[in-house]
């Protein structure tokens, strides 16, 4: 079977974790200093249930409320991950005109997302609860994950993979193709 190409684009406010979550899942490592007006494209080959992607990550420069969303996200990208910080109730303000604009910008009333909250390992912080957050994405009819780009143990790393795994799902699903779960 040919690979399939797939881009997906990570969005949010500022200095949530995008870059940090990127990076984890296609070099495998923490980078706590990475330049956060870039946006950057990364590569990646993935196999799932025998099936080969060719994934090309946008990790985007941030977005804020007044972001007027490049054209070209609504045209070549199959899925987005949608992240905020689980210390930051900006960030999950923002999230939710984010995907408000996307739908917009793509006429949809349903695009494949999955909605992250990212820094869980900062729980002292936590303003945003769990139950907020997956309030917001079966609102979206999107899935919910928290994740944490820091930790460097197996599990989370195992659930950052899961992040992307599971955005390629959403993406067969929103192409009519059934999927095992
Ligand atoms: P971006 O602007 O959304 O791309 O955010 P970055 O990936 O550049 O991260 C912004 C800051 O948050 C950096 O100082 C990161 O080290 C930190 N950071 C990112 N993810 C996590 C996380 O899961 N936990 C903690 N504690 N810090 C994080
Ligand atoms: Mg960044």
């Amino acid at each position: 079977m040919l690979p399939k190409q797939r881009k997906i684009a990570i969005m949010g406010y500022r200095s949530v974790g995008k870059s940090s979550l990127s990076i984890q899942f296609v070099e495998g490592q923490f980078v706590d200093s990475y330049d956060p007006t870039i946006e950057n494209t990364f590569v990646k080959t993935t196999k799932i249930n025998n099936q080969e992607y060719d994934l090309k990550l946008v990790d985007t420069a941030g977005q804020d409320e007044y972001s007027i969303l490049p054209i070209q996200y609504s045209m070549d990208i199959h899925g987005y991950v949608l992240v905020y910080s689980i210390t930051s109730p900006k960030s999950f303000k923002i999230i939710q005109i984010i995907h408000d604009k996307l739908l917009d910008m793509t006429g949809k009333i349903h695009v494949p997302v999955v909605l992250v909250g990212n820094k869980k390992d900062l729980h002292m912080d936590r303003v945003v609860t769990q139950e907020e957050g997956q309030k917001l994405a079966d609102s979206w009819k999107a899935v919910f994950l928290e994740a944490s780009a820091k930790q460097n143990e197996i599990t989370s790393k195992k659930c950052i993979a899961d992040i992307f795994h599971t955005m390629l799902m959403e993406i067969e699903k929103a192409n009519g193709n059934t999927v095992r779960e």
